[in-house]
């Protein structure tokens, strides 16, 4: 009996799921559902545009995609196009691999001022996301603050600070490229509310922020003499070696100084986001250790004047209706990637937002082997339910074949260097595919 099973969601865990269960049990068809009319998820939208090597990846879903088993449905969302109690009726298994794509808000007083956005908001601008491509972000300052110490503000930080040529072989979106590169921006912070040796930057991303080509990293006046005693500074790793070699921005020397500064500043707690309608800074309260090494405030505060702020502190997932979640984490409920019978997740939304893109192999290994060890009995039709149900109600959506043909174009009209020139609205892509 060929076991018909649909994937919500079409990133690195739904592809590594998909991967997973092939291996298993190739007697399968696996329908893979996007609300969006691209697959990959993460990889498209969320990667750096300048991290090319990182999206190569995609080189491995693509052959995935390209087997008969295998079908995309783009531009359907589950919960509004069709339901998850309709999916549970055509497939024998259903994976929810929907990522996490909401920021966690930063909860502070004037953080929905303008100028103040979360790094999906920003990121997904400039990665030529459809539901951010009119951010419009403001840039209109020389100063842009971003909170956190995780990969994600590194990678804001860097677009923001490459040049031209830096970007030139990215896929990052012209009207970005162009928003960023005619900017005023010349100093970037980033916050971390506790010290450079919690901070979460891995090596490659700390190391690429010395090697900018218009920009020089530095280190808040003091950083290096805030760092406990008790640390052994010779067995550091190497993120934090590289960060920590970083001069302190008094000692840097005026006559070598480049165009942009990034600033790392530590042991700061965002207060309050200030301006009228408008960021016109941030109030911050200054950190420090206690002697169990737990960081508390001190009630001693500054502020930083900055026309932009984003936050890259986290994401939250968002919920389905018919699957159990848990709205504090914002992950969907469920044991070792086991929702309920028949009902399995995989990646950020089951184990929230940490880990690279190879983490969500796990997931996938776990989910197939759920899927393999089960018996199923009814002989459910899975594809042609679900193509019956979109004719009959005339949904229409964005299929393996039309899927291919965009990306094929997206890099035929690719110039001056880019690997792509994507695709960014709804209404573009059906012209062009002619539906
Ligand atoms: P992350 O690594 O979890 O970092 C989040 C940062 O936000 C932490 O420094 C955290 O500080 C800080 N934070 C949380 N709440 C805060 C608050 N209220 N105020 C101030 N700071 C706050 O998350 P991420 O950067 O979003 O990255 C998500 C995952 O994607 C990570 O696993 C990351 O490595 C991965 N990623 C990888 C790459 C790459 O490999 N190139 C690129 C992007 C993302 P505390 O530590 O104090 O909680």
């Amino acid at each position: 009996m060929t076991i018909k099973i649909a994937i919500i969601g079409s990133g690195p865990s739904a592809f590594y799921s998909a991967q997973s269960i092939l291996k298993l049990n190739q007697d399968c068809e696996i329908d893979i559902i996007d609300k969006l009319f691209s697959p990959f998820g993460l990889v498209r939208y969320g990667v750096a545009p300048d991290h090319q090597k990182t999206k190569n990846v995609i080189r491995v879903f693509e052959r995935i995609l390209a087997l008969e088993q295998v079908e995309f449905f783009g531009d359907i969302e589950v919960g509004k196009n069709i339901s998850i109690e309709r999916l549970k009726l055509f497939y024998d298994a259903i994976i929810i691999a929907t990522g996490m794509a909401i920021d966690r808000p930063l909860g502070i007083k004037g953080d929905n001022k303008q100028g103040c956005y979360g790094a999906a908001q920003f990121v997904g601008w400039y990665n030529g996301h459809p539901d951010y491509k009119d951010l419009n972000p403001i840039l209109d300052s020389n100063t842009a603050v971003i909170i956190g110490n995780g990969n994600v503000a590194i990678d804001c930080a860097r677009v923001l600070a490459k040049n031209k040529s830096e970007m030139a072989s990215s896929d990052i979106t012209e009207y970005s490229s162009n928003t960023i590169i005619n900017s005023p921006i010349k100093k970037i912070y980033i916050i971390g509310r506790r010290g450079p040796l919690d901070a979460k930057f891995t090596t490659v991303e700390i190391r690429e922020m010395g090697e900018l080509q218009e920009c020089e990293s530095v280190l808040s006046e003091g950083t290096l003499s805030q760092i406990p005693q008790t640390q052994d500074l010779d067995n550091l790793g190497k993120q934090y070696k590289i960060l920590t070699s970083f001069p302190e921005s008094n000692s840097l020397n005026t006559s070598s100084r480049k165009a942009k500064t990034i600033e790392f500043k530590f042991y700061a707690k965002p207060l309050e986001v200030l301006g009228d309608d408008k960021v016109n800074g941030i109030r911050l309260e200054i950190n420090r250790l206690n002697k169990k090494n737990n960081v508390i405030g001190t009630g001693e505060t500054f502020e930083l004047k900055a026309g932009l702020i984003i936050t890259a502190i986290g994401y939250h997932g968002e919920k389905i209706d018919g699957i159990p979640f848990d709205e504090q984490s914002g992950k969907i409920i469920n044991k070792e990637n086991i929702v309920d019978n028949n009902l399995y997740t995989a990646g950020w939304i089951a184990r929230g937002p940490t880990g690279v893109i190879g983490t969500n192999k796990h997931d996938g290994d776990r989910v197939a082997k759920g899927i393999a060890e089960k018996k199923f009995s009814e002989n459910k039709k899975g594809r042609s339910n679900l193509k019956d149900f979109f004719s009959e109600n005339k949904i229409k959506y964005i299929n393996k074949l039309d899927w291919q043909n965009i990306n094929e174009e997206e890099i035929k009209r690719a110039n001056n260097g880019a690997p792509r020139k994507k695709f960014i609205d709804f209404d573009e892509i059906y012209k062009f595919i002619n539906k």
